[in-house]
């Protein structure tokens, strides 16, 4: 008895040494690897930059009105889908002037379909801030950034850093990405101790001379070689110091918490046409998602109920329950980062006139959100 007990707390000694000579030993091939690793990396990571950099119009300017421009409209968007938008605000908004000036819903207009409307809200409070408190001149100086509205950490490291060249790391998934493989961090990325961590390698590696350039090289290079899937490790520079690509362990990286609860929502529109063509529309008010833009009439439930949306078209527009039969049309299921939506549509066809209702061929004018803007464009089959 007495030599079992004693086996199994020398077993259990013995791992936990283990355990801690592991770490330790694992901690010291980092340290080692960040201190061989730092010498070069910046220096090699801006000339792969040079030779392989994607040619984009807010990459050749220093003008922190157009870089903050394309940082906003980039965030959560591929190059693909925002380049388009980016080329459009510069025209119709070719100063903070004239953005600032403009109204609200002139923004959100053109900003309709690129999705995460709090940051058009947000860049036409900051265009405002910055007429008002700056004269109208752009800040590049990261501590004032900061307090714009719409700016986090990540925007102000970025715009600070291109447009005036201040040392100040940018992480964005491409960065986590790339750096947690190389030194295979086990942190969870985006959570507080992370950010430290990555933040502590990175003040290591960037360029002192060339931050901006550094920030933008390390951002592609995640994008383009080492990719969330498939990375290209036989082409990648830093594949002799790559700690997971060496331990083959790839895959474990980055470190990702997948706990995001996503609330599963049901949106009935009623979309109400009267005798002369005219429909139904209002503008979205409260606290939730597609703040100020437009929808028609609506009823959020659990399920598909036709008699609750009888129940709400009779008392919002005081008809009698017999006279209405709204009509089943379709339905959209739309994902958002923190919400699955199903959509659907009811169609109520009046045989009389509505005064607060608005002619079918000036929906455009207003700002929808994006599935919904796909429904408007079938509204023609409805017209008498
Ligand atoms: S070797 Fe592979 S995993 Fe490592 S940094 Fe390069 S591309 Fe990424």
């Amino acid at each position: 008895m007495f030599t079992f007990q004693g086996a199994k707390y020398i077993n259990l000694y013995s791992l936990f040494t283990l355990k801690n000579v592991l770490l330790i030993l694992n901690f010291d091939l980092k340290k080692d690897l960040l201190n061989k690793i730092s010498k070069n990396f910046a220096l090699n990571l801006i000339n792969w930059y040079s030779d392989n950099k994607r040619s984009l119009p807010w990459r050749e300017t220093k003008n922190p009105y157009k870089i903050w421009l394309s940082e906003i409209i980039l965030q959560q968007t591929q190059i693909k889908q925002g380049l388009p938008y980016y080329l459009k605000f510069n025209k119709i908004f070719p100063n903070i002037e004239s953005l600032a000036s403009s109204d609200e819903e002139y923004v959100l207009k053109n900003w309709e379909g690129l999705g995460y409307y709090s940051r058009a809200r947000n860049l036409h409070k900051a265009a405002k801030v910055v007429v008002d408190n700056f004269e109208g001149k752009f800040p590049t100086e990261y501590k004032e950034l900061i307090n714009l509205p719409g700016i986090g950490d990540y925007s102000a490291s970025a715009i600070s850093s291109f447009s005036s060249n201040e040392i100040r790391p940018v992480l964005d998934g491409n960065v986590y990405r790339l750096i947690s493989r190389i030194f295979q961090v086990e942190s969870v990325i985006n959570s507080s101790k992370a950010v430290k961590v990555f933040k502590g390698i990175l003040e290591k590696l960037i360029s002192k001379e060339n931050p901006g350039d550094f920030n933008q090289a390390i951002m592609d290079y995640g994008s383009l070689i080492c990719k969330p899937k498939n990375p290209n490790c036989l082409k990648c520079i830093f594949k002799k110091d790559c700690l997971s690509f060496n331990f083959k362990t790839i895959s474990k990286f980055p470190v990702k918490k997948n706990n995001l609860y996503k609330k599963s929502r049901t949106f009935n529109y009623l979309v109400v046409i009267d005798s002369s063509n005219k429909i139904v529309i209002n503008k979205r008010s409260g606290k939730d998602i597609w703040h100020n833009l437009y929808e028609f009439p609506m009823i959020e439930t659990k399920k598909i109920n036709k008699n609750d949306i009888i129940k709400h078209l009779a008392s919002k527009y005081s008809i009698s329950n017999n006279f209405i039969t709204p009509q089943f049309d379709m339905t959209q299921n739309h994902k958002l980062s923190h919400q699955n939506l199903t959509i659907n549509y009811w169609i109520l066809s009046l045989d009389y006139d509505l005064n607060h209702a608005i002619e079918i061929k000036k929906i455009n004018d207003y700002p929808f959100p994006k599935p919904l803007h796909s429904f408007i464009s079938t509204l023609d089959r409805f017209l008498k």
